[in-house]
């Protein structure tokens, strides 16, 4: 089924309010979605988590976000909405991105 495709303006959180992934830099300049960069698999290394509330192993980086198998930009999957995993725990993170832009 169709997911959403992830843009710089996605909304992605750890199940520890506040934590929340700060927009990381465009990997690619090729395809826009409402004037926001898509992002791909090569934007992971670069999505860091801050404000994790767990105090014990906080989340502090995106291990993981749902891969179009379809859609590739510059040879990388684009990044859809869903489920994911954070360091260092493999914790679970949640992804959503802008309704009824671009579905792959
Ligand atoms: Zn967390």
């Amino acid at each position: 089924m169709p997911t959403t495709v992830l843009t710089t303006s996605a909304s992605i959180t750890c199940l520890h309010p506040p934590g929340r992934v700060l927009p990381p830099p465009p990997a690619q300049t090729v395809l826009f979605i409402k004037g926001e960069p898509a992002l791909t698999a090569a934007n992971l290394v670069s999505m860091s988590i801050v404000g994790c509330a767990d105090s014990y192993t906080p989340c502090t980086k995106v291990a993981q976000l749902a891969e179009s198998k379809k859609l590739f930009v510059q040879g990388e999957p684009v990044l859809l909405a869903g489920a994911g995993k954070a360091l260092p725990t493999g914790g679970s993170v949640r992804a959503s991105g802008t309704a009824s832009a671009l579905f792959a």
